[in-house]
């Protein structure tokens, strides 16, 4: 038995917690039961909205330490700054498109969000297991995810939606092929890269700039399930990569990445052969190989699984000097996107939750909003500038400058060239891999009504390799499109 006594959420002890108040022994309910009107009222409120991607995710703590002391030369972000340099960190794994009771053996990509608790203030890098995405503009996310997500009257997942709108956005073959992929159903968390997917900007202590792309490999090497197997899976334990995370962690079987990037010189944006700031494309490692970086360990398991994981609110926009934005329209998107997502899911207060909360101090004017529960700066200064000692700004702290010309125009990319990437991937493949890569193509394009779009969708794969697009359209008993 436990010596504690149960008490309401304000601290009075609860006499019956078996039994509510009724006029008589038979009742009815009193409405003076305050005790039960608190608990059933509270129970209805337990959830926050789930998040409207990546709902269904698993979440740990770990560290990060850095590996190579010469990634200082790069950028001045201090947790960067020395070899055996040690971050406190945390990560969210996560499927897309489902609900957050959804199975985790699912063919989706898998967000790979990571918190680094810098001594300059939080850096998250919140990206997938995938180093490009479907589409490569902001503007077009929410109908991208609208074809994910379920039918308006059928309340059915819809085939037809998305290969129409992966057909008509040839942009995003490259994902779609790694998405077929055997990669597109990794064994385990555990067993999956991660990338940050954009580019990003780094900027070293004389103010010198370089582009960057983030690369965690997996320690544990890449695995990935079976069709069959991941489809029981899916019925028999939907929540197997969840467990997997869990137990490892629990069993001290901690999971490692090593962290690596690759470096491109400012000025080779101009000249490379792809635009490097559009998302759906990759840099060759040929062209920029990548450099170590640090090793990320996982160690700990979240105590709660509400408050850390479900509370735990990732932002690409969240940066410390010596990283910063490019211009990635992807990207730009996001750094709003992300945090107005939080401020609508958890409220505006959601970076004073412990998960969210930042080792480095914090010292702002922002003030009250609902759940404000860390004292809300008390008496202290609540403007600024001001002649009472308030925080101040610190100029050398500022983004660095860029210089921007151009029309401003709702302008396309100019590079479409969607096609050489994803022939590249499959060139890589071994021959059952690339069999596999058909079949699951083949299987997921069969419930599509309309041959239209079918047909559309082969064309893009012909462009990217005669081969492939031959053995789809063979698959789907289609013929060859006109004019490829
Ligand atoms: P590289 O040979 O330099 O790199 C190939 C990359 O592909 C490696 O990162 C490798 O990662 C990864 N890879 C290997 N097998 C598979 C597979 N079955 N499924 C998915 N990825 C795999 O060539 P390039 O850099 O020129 O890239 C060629 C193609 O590789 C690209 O068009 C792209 O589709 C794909 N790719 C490229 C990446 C990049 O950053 N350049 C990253 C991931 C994929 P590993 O050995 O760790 O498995």
């Amino acid at each position: 038995m436990s010596n504690k006594k149960l008490t309401t959420s304000w601290g009075a002890p609860v006499g019956d917690n078996q039994n509510s108040m009724t006029a008589g022994h038979r009742g009815p309910t009193l409405i003076q039961d305050v005790h039960l009107l608190e608990k059933l009222a509270h129970f209805n409120r337990e959830r926050v909205p789930e998040r409207v991607v990546h709902a269904k995710g698993a979440g740990a703590h770990g560290v990060f330490t850095v590996t190579n002391p010469e990634i200082a030369k790069y950028t001045k972000a201090a947790f960067l700054s020395a070899a055996g340099k040690e971050t406190p960190m945390f990560i969210r794994f996560s499927t897309v498109a489902g609900e957050s009771g959804s199975a985790d053996t699912v063919r989706d990509p898998r967000g790979f969000a990571v918190k680094f608790y810098t001594e300059e203030g939080n850096y998250d890098l919140v990206g997938n297991n995938t180093p490009v995405f479907f589409i490569r503009d902001a503007i077009k996310f929410p109908d991208f995810i609208h074809t994910q997500k379920r039918h308006p009257q059928t309340h059915l997942k819809n085939p037809n939606a998305i290969w129409d709108f992966w057909s008509l956005s040839p942009e995003s073959l490259h994902q779609v092929t790694i998405l077929m992929s055997d990669r597109g159903i990794p064994a385990t968390f555990r067993h999956m890269h991660g990338f940050g997917s954009h580019t990003f900007k780094w900027v070293n202590a004389q103010g010198d700039a370089v582009w960057v792309k983030y690369h965690f490999k997996t320690e544990q090497g890449v695995k990935n399930l079976d069709v069959d197997l991941a489809t029981k899976l899916a019925g028999e334990n939907p929540d197997y990569h969840t467990e997997d995370l869990f137990n490892a962690i629990e069993n001290g079987d901690f999971p490692a990445w090593k962290l690596c990037v690759q470096i491109m010189p400012i000025e080779d944006a101009n000249t490379y052969r792809f635009d490097p700031f559009d998302v759906t494309k990759v840099w060759s490692q040929k062209d920029y190989p990548l450099i170590e970086v640090g090793r990320m360990v996982l160690n700990r398991n979240p105590e709660n699984y509400f408050a850390e994981v479900e509370q735990a609110t990732f932002s690409p926009g969240s940066f410390v000097p010596g990283i910063e934005a490019s211009p990635d329209k992807m990207l730009q998107g996001r750094l709003f996107a992300y945090s107005d997502a939080h401020r609508y899911r958890v409220g505006a207060n959601h970076n004073t939750l412990p998960v969210n909360r930042p080792v480095a101090e914090v010292n702002n004017n922002q003030r009250d909003g609902s759940m404000r529960a860390d004292g809300n700066g008390g008496g202290s200064v609540y403007y600024e500038p001001n002649s009472y000692g308030g925080p101040t700004e610190s100029p050398q702290d500022k983004p660095s400058p860029f210089v921007v010309s151009g029309l401003a125009d709702s302008a396309a990319y100019d590079h479409n060239d969607h096609y050489t990437q994803p022939g590249d991937l499959y060139r890589l493949l071994t021959p059952d891999e690339r069999t596999r890569l058909v079949e699951n193509i083949v299987g997921a394009m069969m419930p599509v009504e309309k041959d239209e779009i079918k047909v559309r969708q082969i064309g893009h794969w012909f462009k990217a390799d005669l081969e492939l697009g031959q053995r789809i359209a063979e698959g789907l008993g289609l013929p060859v499109p006109q004019g490829v």
